[in-house]
């Protein structure tokens, strides 16, 4: 787990309000909507609230946001949390469900209306949006604006009754139409919509809007810093307006951090809904996808990711970060928590031919070259192995280590063995070589006068070896933003061989693996 923090802007604020005696704890809180599944820019939000709230003494909730129950399933509440417990974290007793405010936020709205702070609103939200002006004009007050506190308490009682129709009226908050932050001209708190809820069921037929939602729950839950990117910067206003207006026992903090971005992948979950649904890619956990479950299904490990999360620190800069610098995390974790084992994934079959047909030599293999605890396994070396095809090469030029016609080369806790024929077909393709082995070389030995060897190559028994489908996976878009232009990324750049599928053989132990388990493979 990582608890120790770069000083970053964040932890300053946490930093002096528990000095100060602000708060004598931080609560934080992660609040995915569930309209699809976590990606790795979720990810950056869930390791840092987690974490931090963990290294000041305190808590972080899991609250997921289900206020648009169209777009929203219970499969995907299962799935998040799943997610999050797969990357370590643990939000105990404390997940919650902003329709589990329903009532309270209804109360909450009924209180500004008796304020004379919210008023119903019939025009359509085509006229209200011409209403709305622009940042360059003032928008200008409704017609119904001046509605009585009498009138608005009436008819969103009989909005929540279901009396009228979607769209026909919603609740606005009484704000200032001519504020040079447009999210304060008089935003939509309400709207009708005659929707089922995955949780509520058929109870509501109207239902809070973001904004209005989100900070109350803050407040419900006594949140204490509520930390989320910097698209809601404008929104922090209102953030603040409703709970200075409805004088809240408590007010959270808002304070707005970059989004992860990452070269070469598109995220948001509309753009991945939108691959799925295309049929770009097969599914939320296609390891193509920078998904949680796709990295998981990819062999990404945990550990991996919130080292990643944790070595980009927070900013309020939007950047890009390269895809290497994932990967350098990921690799480095399974650098040390990952068995090696052998796996040919393009064969080139080689026939060792003064090795005896029937003999098979079990050698002894570590499966890690630097931790003996990881133990070893027999490796069968036999008459007949598959090398890697790039192992070898007809031309080789001078610096070609591995082998080559008449070459020499390792092979791994093996023999070196020599190329003495090549078997092609008629278009010259290499079909087989025949080569031979010195039994004096075996695991490293060099008799005296031996020729001096240095490319060692990993190789499979051919007739031990168990065959396997093996798939490749690249970059799913061929430029580093894709995120520019959403429809030309879908249409024109994507990579297409982002999934190579070739057949290939791998040791016989690792049938023994279970699916899940990650294994590297000698190279
Ligand atoms: P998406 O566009 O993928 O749907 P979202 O922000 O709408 O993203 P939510 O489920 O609403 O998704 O987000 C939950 C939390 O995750 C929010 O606090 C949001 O700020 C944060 N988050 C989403 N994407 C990123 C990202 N790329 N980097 C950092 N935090 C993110
Ligand atoms: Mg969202």
């Amino acid at each position: 787990m990582i608890e120790e923090f770069k000083n970053n802007f964040i932890v300053q604020v946490i930093k002096e309000d528990l000095a100060s005696g602000k708060h004598d704890k931080v609560i934080t809180r992660f609040p995915p909507e569930p309209n699809g599944l976590l990606h790795i820019g979720h990810t950056k939000s869930i390791c840092f609230n987690f974490a931090v709230a963990k290294a000041y003494g305190g808590r972080c909730h899991l609250r997921f946001d289900d206020t648009n129950p169209e777009k929203e399933s219970d499969e995907y509440v299962q799935a998040i949390k799943e997610d999050i417990q797969w990357l370590g974290f643990d939000w105990g007793e404390h997940l919650y469900f902003a329709s589990d405010y329903f009532d309270q936020l209804y109360e909450y709205a009924v209180q500004l209306i008796k304020l004379g702070k919210a008023y119903v609103e019939d025009l359509s939200f085509e006229q209200m949006r011409e209403y709305r002006g622009d940042l360059k004009k003032p928008g200008k007050n409704s017609p119904f604006r001046d509605r009585t506190i009498e009138e608005n308490l009436e008819l969103f009682e009989k909005m929540k009754a279901g009396e009228f129709e979607e769209g026909s009226r919603c609740l606005r908050a009484k704000i200032d139409m001519s504020s040079p932050n447009i999210n304060m001209r008089d935003p939509v708190i309400y709207r009708i919509k005659k929707a089922h809820h995955h949780r509520t069921k058929d109870k509501w037929v109207i239902y809070p809007m973001y904004d209005f939602t989100h900070g109350l729950s803050d407040m419900l839950e006594g949140i204490t810093h509520s930390l989320c990117s910097l698209e809601f910067q404008d929104h922090r206003p209102l953030y603040d307006w409703f709970l200075d207006e409805l004088k809240t026992p408590c007010h959270p903090q808002q304070i707005e951090f970059a989004k992860l971005n990452l070269e070469y992948v598109l995220l948001s979950k509309r753009n991945l809904l939108r691959m799925i649904n295309e049929g770009i890619v097969s599914g939320w956990d296609d390891p193509r996808l920078l998904t949680i479950k796709g990295m998981r299904r990819r062999g990404y490990t945990p550990n991996g990711i919130r080292h990643f999360c944790d070595s980009i620190g927070m900013t309020k800069k939007e950047s890009s970060i390269a895809m290497s610098t994932l990967e350098y995390s990921i690799r480095s974790d399974l650098e040390n928590t990952c068995p090696r084992a052998f796996g040919v994934v393009r064969p080139l079959k080689v026939v060792i031919t003064n090795w005896d047909e029937q003999k098979v030599q079990d050698i002894e293999c570590a499966y890690h070259p630097k931790d003996e605890s990881f133990g070893t396994r027999s490796v069968p070396m036999t008459r007949e192995i598959y090398i890697e095809r790039d192992d070898f090469m007809l031309d080789a030029p001078k610096k070609f280590f591995r082998l080559r016609p008449e070459g020499y080369v390792r092979l791994k806790f093996g023999y070196v063995i020599q190329c003495e024929e090549v078997i092609q077909d008629e278009q010259g393709e290499v079909l087989e070589l025949r080569c031979r082995y010195f039994p004096e070389t075996f695991a490293g030995a060099r008799p005296e006068g031996f020729p001096k060897v240095k490319g060692i190559i990993n190789w499979v028994s051919a007739s031990h070896g168990v065959k396997v489908e093996t798939r490749l996976y690249d970059r799913l878009f061929t430029v580093p933003t894709p995120g520019k232009d959403v429809e030309k990324a879908l249409s024109e750049w994507l990579n297409p061989n982002s999934l190579e599928v070739v057949s290939s053989y791998v040791e016989p132990a690792l049938a023994n693996f279970k699916v899940g388990e990650r294994i590297q493979f000698e190279r």
